[in-house]
């Protein structure tokens, strides 16, 4: 059999961790294992939709749409050598302690070492596991091809992120009751391969804090120090508690690059809180289009707004809250953690402030910055100023006079020109402002410009532009992920023939479901 590369044997993972004795794949609860061995489900008659070629290439791998590589990426067939496994993971869902949760429907196919990096693949959507609670451990085409687009497209715009190496249709048939109102359909069935050097989350390591199973705490603490974070040295308490900080900070910068391009989780579960800060689990996420704090693109979370836009921040300091409980049994101190977790407050404000007057071109922070900011973060909001669409005609022009402003604003409102005249003051004011720090600062204007374009980018996945590319695949076409795909390689680059992508979102997606609502059914 051809295979994209050679595995010599189980990898890390299994080799150092404890497994799950029993082989039973049904629901059941997993004590004191850090994975199940299972086998994944045969598809009825697997396609290739699309595969990432530019990952394939950084991998040194080769794939094509040969029936041996379609096997390994559908779970039809299995690496010589290699024993698939789901991991056991718990979780707080939306501020609640769910117990064990589990890879549901994902299995782990392989781990390689390829150019310096050690990867594990994995199947999202290829069979049940014992931790499928009442599910069916499969996935439908319109969540994988989200799944699929998102995660190379947040990778090139230069974000901490699980990849995705390829997207197979199954060809079964999947049922799902897409916004849960009881309107069940069958949907067409498909297999993402998940790439990351680690799929271990916080809940990994809440499940066995959670169940004072701490020898196999330990065991995962000090597994991942060796294998992710293998500066810190020898394990001890000051470890720990260094590893601690490690994932404190690269969360802090995972966040601080979703408000910097307008991403929105939308589940921010601790189960999908990667312990590497990648952004993982693409469910019912969404990017801003008219910028608003409040939103979230999750029908499931619309009655709290708990994982909305503006919160993130908060959100991903609550869950590092629990991550520190479950690593406290290997510490046995409160001060030290919540040391840690106090400096993450400010440490974010500082990043979040240096990152925002990045996108504006500016680099001095003074005093009143957080407040011009503020006021500018305002205005956008009142006047529904499409997020990308601002930033990006902000870094390409030069602005003068106010009325050469006030032009782009109007034609990147989302408001009639009536109503946006209302806010059209408050403008004039922070833009006099803004045009005297420009002034101030004395950055030629074309290095300003390249500066500006390097931090916002031009081209995003829109949530109406899956949505099209869904539509088509659904009915056989894949052309549009291809050219989505493309698109997305580049996000920072004026791309001339792809002009029709960079413009706001049309009138009929603002309340299309999949476009603006989505739900965590997939
Ligand atoms: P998520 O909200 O997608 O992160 O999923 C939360 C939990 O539900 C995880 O344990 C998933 O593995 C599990 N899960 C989600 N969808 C399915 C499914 N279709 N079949 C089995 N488990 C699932
Ligand atoms: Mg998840």
């Amino acid at each position: 059999m051809t295979q994209f590369f050679k595995i010599k044997n189980n990898g890390h993972f299994t080799e150092e961790l404890p497994v799950d004795e029993s082989l039973i794949n049904s629901p059941r609860q997993v004590h004191n294992a850090c994975f199940s061995n299972v086998e994944t489900k045969q598809p009825l008659a697997p396609e290739m939709v699309h595969y990432s070629n530019v990952f394939i290439d950084e991998l040194g791998i080769e794939i094509n749409n040969s029936k041996d590589n379609l096997g390994l990426l559908s779970g039809a067939n299995k690496f010589p050598d290699f024993s698939p496994y789901a991991m056991c993971y718990g979780g707080h869902q939306f501020g609640h302690w769910a117990g064990q949760l589990g890879d549901g429907r994902a299995i782990n196919i392989a781990e390689a070492d390829l150019n310096g990096t050690n990867w594990k693949f994995q199947l999202k959507g290829a069979g049940p596991t014992p931790y499928s609670r009442s599910a069916d451990g499969l996935a439908v085409l319109r969540s994988s091809v989200r799944e699929y687009l998102c995660s190379e497209a947040m990778h090139h715009l230069g974000v901490p992120t699980t990849r995705a190496m390829s997207l197979v249709k199954t060809g079964d048939l999947v049922p799902r009751d897409m916004l849960y109102n009881g309107n069940v359909k069958n949907e067409p069935g498909a297999v993402v391969c998940r790439v990351s050097p680690s799929f271990i989350r916080f809940g990994s390591f809440q499940i066995f804090a959670a169940r004072n199973e701490t020898d196999t705490l330990k065991k995962l603490v000090d597994y991942t120090i060796k294998h992710h974070f293998g500066h810190l040295g020898i394990p001890s308490k000051e470890t720990y508690l260094t590893f601690f900080k490690e994932v404190v900070a690269k969360t802090r910068e995972m966040i601080i690059h979703w408000q910097r391009v307008g991403f929105v989780h939308g589940v921010m579960n601790t189960d999908n809180m990667s312990i590497l800060g990648l952004t993982i689990d693409y469910g019912p996420y969404g990017w801003l289009e008219n910028y608003d704090p409040g939103w979230t693109p999750n029908t499931t979370d619309i009655q709290n707004k708990r994982y909305r836009f503006g919160d993130q921040h908060e959100i991903a300091l609550w869950n590092l809250m629990q991550l520190a409980n479950a690593l406290y049994p290997l510490i046995n101190e409160v001060e030290p953690l919540e040391e840690i977790l106090e400096e993450y407050k400010n440490s974010y404000l500082n990043d979040y402030y240096t990152m925002m007057t990045s996108k504006l071109g500016l680099y001095n922070i003074n005093n009143d910055t957080d407040k011009f900011i503020n006021q500018l973060l305002a205005n956008m909001e009142q006047s529904e100023i499409d997020m990308t669409l601002f930033y990006r005609e902000l870094s390409s022009n030069s602005y003068e006079d106010f009325n050469s402003f006030w032009v782009t604003i109007q034609e990147v409102s989302y408001l009639d020109d009536d109503k946006l005249d209302i806010h059209k003051e408050s403008w004039m004011n922070w833009f006099s402002l803004f045009a005297d720090m420009i002034e101030n600062e004395g950055v030629a204007e074309n290095e300003r410009s390249k500066r500006m374009k390097a931090v916002n980018p031009k081209y995003v996945l829109r949530n109406y532009m899956a949505q099209l590319a869904i539509d088509d695949a659904e009915k056989g076409n894949y052309s549009l992920i291809d050219e989505l795909y493309i698109l997305l390689l580049k996000p920072y680059d004026d791309q001339p023939e792809m002009e029709k992508w960079f413009a706001k979102r049309p009138d009929w997606a603002k309340e299309k479901v999949g476009c603006s609502m989505l739900s965590c059914s997939s």
